[in-house]
């Protein structure tokens, strides 16, 4: 089972998706450019709507690597959690501080010039982060094992971007004197052409380029995380064309920016549900191999002392009998002397595959009883019936036909005890199972190779 998912490989139909949705990113930026300047509606909630949801899907997607860093102890994992948390943090501040969301001039003593600078230093600052994140993963690939290496790891990868945030709003909120202004009004046309706007666009560009070079999109994880790199991207340049706020290239960036948010966080929700449905295919599995006996393949006494009270229960419940038959091979110790242990093996579970194939009821159940000795359960079946049952199983044994020289039949046989419940009384598990080896005993008394109830 996967753990990872820095381990999930990327299949044809992954890359595939990828290339499609690239695709996509790239077709409507080109589609677009031309007519990013053009002034659209302005629809004062857009931007609130939107930047809440990069904000929610980066925090998630932070906690979520931050959680799989706690597992692998894989310090990339913990570094690129703090490139999410570093976004995450930076545009709940830029939403604060956007003039005419909470207030007209924005909160914070934000000055006009304020959001703009937090969105440069969200978009130059989280490409960087990622490219930090690789060079972690280049310098550490091992887990962090050693005590305390991963808590102090985390506390620097993670909380170092979170404190860089904390400082470039601080500055960008507090000391925009010392900044270039790029605004006036809705105008942001001084941006694109200044360094910082050109420098963002070059980082972004250039982080993308080391993410596919270093790793070749090789992981489910970098494959995506290319995507959301690509998507950001998408969001500055169409930003950056768009000239001023409210324009068709500025919608165009902010849908850009969701998708380019919430990539990484919906491969996080996939790989979790993959990993769900391994975990509980393993679980079943396992739970599947611990009620088998590990000689015959049958079931075990383990799950016959679970199931057997509870079919017992149930038919009790319901009024229906229920039947149940002790089976044991004659002369088995006899055989084992003489043909040896494992020969004596080999029998068992040939005999155990014969009375399995011979149960054709869906609830009838057989387990190994212990030795050479079977339990036979079954619900909803009377005296006269399980005796017919157990004749079948007897004589199905006498035809398999394996060999048992020094024994008086000179093949391999079975004797039977059946025990069934009465309507009329209720039996404890225990009294049943005793009836049951009460009449084997009276059928090897009888000569073995038989049936008795
Ligand atoms: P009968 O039941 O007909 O009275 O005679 P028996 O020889 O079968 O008697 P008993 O039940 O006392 O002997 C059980 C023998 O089964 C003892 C042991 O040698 C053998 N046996 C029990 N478990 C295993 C097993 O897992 N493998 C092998 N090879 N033999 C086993
Ligand atoms: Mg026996
Ligand atoms: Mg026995």
């Amino acid at each position: 089972m996967k753990s990872s998912i820095m381990s999930l490989a990327v299949n044809r139909r992954h890359r595939l998706a990828a290339f499609a949705v690239s695709g996509l990113i790239l077709g409507t930026v080109l589609a677009v450019l031309p007519v990013a300047r053009l002034p659209a509606t302005t629809i004062a909630p857009f931007l609130p709507l939107f930047t809440m949801a990069v904000i929610a899907t980066e925090g998630l997607t932070a906690y979520l690597l931050w959680t799989q860093f706690m597992i692998t102890r894989a310090a990339f994992l913990a570094a690129l959690a703090g490139a999410y948390v570093y976004t995450a943090f930076t545009v709940a501040v830029q939403l604060l501080a956007f003039p005419g969301v909470f207030s007209a001039s924005g909160l914070l003593g934000a000055s006009p010039q304020s959001a703009v600078w937090i969105w440069a230093f969200w978009h130059g600052g989280s490409p960087l982060l990622v490219v930090v994140a690789l060079w972690v993963r280049r310098r550490f690939p091992a887990p962090l094992v050693a005590p305390g290496a991963a808590a102090r790891a985390g506390g620097v990868l993670f909380g170092g971007p979170l404190l860089l945030s904390m400082l470039v709003c601080y500055v960008a909120i507090r000391h925009t004197d010392a900044l270039p202004a790029l605004v006036s009004g809705e105008s942001y046309a001084r941006l694109p052409h200044s360094p910082s706007g050109i420098g963002i666009a070059l980082i972004s560009a250039a982080a993308l380029i080391c993410l596919v070079a270093s790793t070749r999109l090789r992981t489910m994880l970098d494959l995506w995380l290319g995507v959301a790199m690509l998507a950001g991207l998408g969001d500055i340049v169409m930003t950056l064309a768009a000239n001023s706020r409210f324009s068709i290239g500025w919608y165009v960036a902010r849908v850009a920016s969701v998708l380019a948010s919430s990539t990484v966080l919906g491969v996080l929700i996939w790989e979790i549900s993959h990993l769900y449905r391994e975990l509980h295919t393993a679980n079943a599995r396992l739970s599947e191999f611990a009620a088998r006996d590990g000689l015959t393949g049958l079931y075990n006494r383990r799950y016959f002392d679970e199931r057997y009270p509870e079919a017992l229960a149930r038919a009790q419940a319901s009024a229906y009998p229920l039947s149940l038959m002790m089976v044991d091979i004659d002369h088995f110790k006899l055989f084992n002397d003489t043909l040896g242990h494992l020969h004596g093996d080999d029998t068992l579970t040939a005999v155990a595959a014969v009375l399995q194939s011979s149960l054709r009821r869906n609830g009838d159940f057989i387990a190994r009883f212990g030795g050479e000795e079977f339990v036979v359960v079954l619900p909803d079946c009377g005296a006269q019936m399980a005796s017919q049952l157990a004749e079948r199983l007897r004589v199905a044994v006498v035809q398999r036909g394996v060999a048992a020289p020094f024994t008086p039949a000179g093949r391999v046989t079975v004797s039977v005890g059946i025990a069934t419940t009465r309507n009329s009384e209720l039996a404890a598990p225990d009294v049943l199972l005793a009836q049951a080896d009460a009449a084997l005993y009276r059928a090897k008394d009888a000569g073995r190779n038989r049936v008795a109830a």
